[in-house]
């Protein structure tokens, strides 16, 4: 058995959702108002996300004077070696935006780890988003991760035990592919909505300690 780990970025790898926080400081809040229809289902992910990116005012570099607050969870660097160490592929799965990512991954000196994810470009004073990742059949993600994880199983040399990590309502299509999730915040409340099976966790130390008891990782 392949195990591999499947992470959420925003609020899950980084400690707070920096999408949310960028779009919502770049227009001054307007981004409040579809967020609803998004949570509701009457807004498509890509649909949702163009919307915020087109209320954003700012240029790149106050952009990334703004991501400098930006820190990530506590034990996804430890993590990230332990992962390594054991041969357990571990790929970010986000609807954020390349640039932050790459950021905040660079900046806490991690590399070398898979992102697939939408891809925002800072220009003209605004940001706009691009969607490379196709979905076969999910109308309602912009990157469907329960695909990616699909597209995972189908390139693996055997048998997959997916583990996946996050926090958000663009995490539920992953809950449907996961052998094990870890569910927070909006997560963990679909997850008890729908009666799907879960492991609690506020960092990744807890996320470790867990697979280890679960013989998915030894330390
Ligand atoms: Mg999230
Ligand atoms: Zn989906």
């Amino acid at each position: 058995m392949i195990n591999a780990v499947f992470c959420d970025f925003d609020g899950t790898v980084a400690r707070r959702d920096i999408g949310y926080n960028l779009y919502h400081h770049f227009s001054n809040g307007r981004n409040d108002e579809v967020i609803p229809d998004w949570k509701a289902g009457r807004l498509s992910t890509r649909d949702c996300l163009r919307l915020e990116a087109s209320m954003v005012t700012a240029s790149p570099e106050e952009v990334y004077s703004f991501l400098d607050q930006f820190e990530l969870n506590r034990g996804f660097v430890e993590f990230t070696a332990l992962c390594r160490a054991n041969r357990v592929p571990l790929t970010v799965l986000s609807e954020g935006l390349d640039f932050y990512i790459d950021y905040l991954l660079e900046r806490h000196g991690v590399s070398g780890i898979p992102v697939h994810t939408n891809v925002g470009c800072l220009e003209n004073g605004s940001i706009t988003v691009k969607f490379p990742q196709q979905n076969r059949h999910c109308k309602r993600c912009g990157n469907c991760k329960g695909e990616r994880i699909e597209d995972f199983r189908a390139a693996a040399a055997g048998p997959v035990r997916a583990i996946f990590v996050g926090d958000g309502y663009s995490d539920a299509c992953a809950t449907r592919e996961a052998d094990i999730i870890f569910a927070k915040k909006d997560l963990e409340e679909y997850c008890r909505t729908h009666h799907i099976e879960f492991y609690e966790y506020d960092d990744f130390f807890d996320v470790a300690g867990t697979l280890e008891e679960l013989g998915c990782l030894n330390r």
